[in-house]
């Protein structure tokens, strides 16, 4: 068996596999306990129903296999360093690795999970791909694996992004993209979603939708979280190496959606070995109305197909997420998170915008990496928990933070 074979493997290597494929893997119907579904408009059945009867047949082949452990290796630069990070560690009172998805093509973990559907898509025979996106990462990241593979790409983005992510909406132009700017509603992701999935309504038989995150109606959150599971799977042979252990003593990531969480987690959840932290952007606080603490101020509702935990009123209107960070300010998260949150087998924290901004300077200072300003969020969480020198904590770097600069100038000249 090569290591590609095993990386869809329910059955993974630890003792505890029960524990892990119940937790993990939504079951048919896609819940994650009382979290997931497929709340559908009727338009949309065959496309998704399509989808859902195929993926794992197609994650499992051979030909599947091979095309994507060859990208990712040779493409996406994988597998990423676990950089045992020296200075932090001394800081933090224990030992602390992180792993390097800053160092993947296009400069997050984005790529792993667009290449994964991008190669889905011509599976599934379709000739064009659709996405929506924020910040515009996911976009790029889509707009890249589709000039890659000769895929026609069209990206819906709101209005407003478009003014504040130039540069990413002039990259994907350049890697050939067409970028149709949404101009209803709020004109950011909410809305670029919903026009995703109107178009995707109109153009049923030859579209993909390639959505970004764990997120989504049934099956787009176990294939995200399966596609970036490679993220925990490479952890455990790294960290393996360098501490004789597979498991960590905690791993921590930031949840925008969650899919870097779901890709760090995959393989330790229900481990009963390995404390499993997320971290959520607060904005100006849980406790105000400027937050995007999806866990810790949402209440179980549905939102673009799956039913999750969600900021909204009291009768139900989902309400606008703020965060410093445009790919953490998302009002839901993917229902496996939830699912952890509601169980217990993850715990999630709130980070505030200036605790994220403190993160990003600490970081770039201590170590010499500048990270996204998402992945600030995760550092931030140092700072809030108390370790023991033993504790090997294993932090999802998800990107880097060139994306961010005139956001850090910006706080750290304030007068
Ligand atoms: C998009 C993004 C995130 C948030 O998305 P998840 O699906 O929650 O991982 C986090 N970090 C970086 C660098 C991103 O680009």
């Amino acid at each position: 068996m090569t290591s590609n074979q095993k990386l869809f493997s329910e059955k993974h290597t630890t003792s505890s596999s029960e524990k892990v494929i119940k937790h993990n893997i939504p079951n048919e119907r896609g819940f994650y306990g009382n979290f997931g579904g497929a709340y559908i408009p009727e338009m949309l059945y065959p496309n998704v129903d399509e989808l859902r009867s195929n993926y794992r047949q197609i994650l499992e082949s051979d030909t599947f296999r091979q095309d994507f452990g060859l990208l990712l290796r040779d493409y996406v630069g994988r597998p990423t360093p676990l950089f045992y990070a020296r200075n932090l560690s001394k800081k933090a009172g224990a030992k602390i690795y992180l792993k390097r998805e800053d160092l993947c093509h296009t400069g997050a973990h984005k790529l792993n999970n667009v290449v994964g559907q991008a190669l889905m898509a011509q599976h599934l025979g379709k000739r064009r791909i659709i996405a929506e996106t924020g910040a515009g990462q996911h976009g790029v990241a889509t707009a890249t694996v589709c000039a890659l593979l000769r895929i026609p790409c069209t990206v819906f983005m709101g209005s407003k992004d478009m003014a504040r992510q130039k540069p990413n909406v002039m990259r994907m132009q350049m890697l050939g993209a067409k970028v149709i700017a949404v101009e209803s509603g709020s004109q950011s992701l909410k809305d670029a979603t919903n026009e995703a999935i109107r178009h995707w309504i109109n153009h049923p038989a030859d579209t993909y939708y390639l959505i970004g995150s764990t997120i989504g109606p049934h099956p787009y959150p176990d294939l995200v979280a399966r596609l970036q599971s490679v993220i925990s799977k490479e952890i455990k042979v790294q960290l393996l190496r360098e501490e004789g252990t597979e498991n960590p003593t905690h791993v921590i990531a930031c949840a925008g959606g969650g899919s870097n969480a779901a890709g760090a987690f995959f393989h330790f959840i229900g481990n009963g070995k390995t404390r499993l932290i997320g971290t959520e952007a607060a904005g100006e606080g849980v406790d105000t109305k400027l937050t995007a603490a999806t866990i810790n101020s949402g209440k179980a509702g549905i939102i673009h197909g799956c039913k999750t935990l969600l900021m909204q009123t009291a009768d139900g209107q989902v309400v606008e997420a703020h965060s410093v960070s445009a790919g953490l300010d998302y009002p839901g998260i993917g229902p496996l998170h939830a699912h952890l949150h509601q169980t217990g087998l993850a715990e999630f924290i709130p980070v505030t915008d200036t605790e994220a901004l403190e993160a990003a300077m600490m970081l770039s200072r201590e170590e010499g990496i500048i990270p996204a300003l998402e992945t600030a969020h995760a550092l931030a969480a140092l700072e809030k928990m108390a370790f023991k020198p033993t504790d090997v904590i294993v932090i999802s770097l998800s990107g880097r933070g060139d994306k961010d600069l005139q956001t850090y100038q910006q706080y750290f000249t304030k007068p």
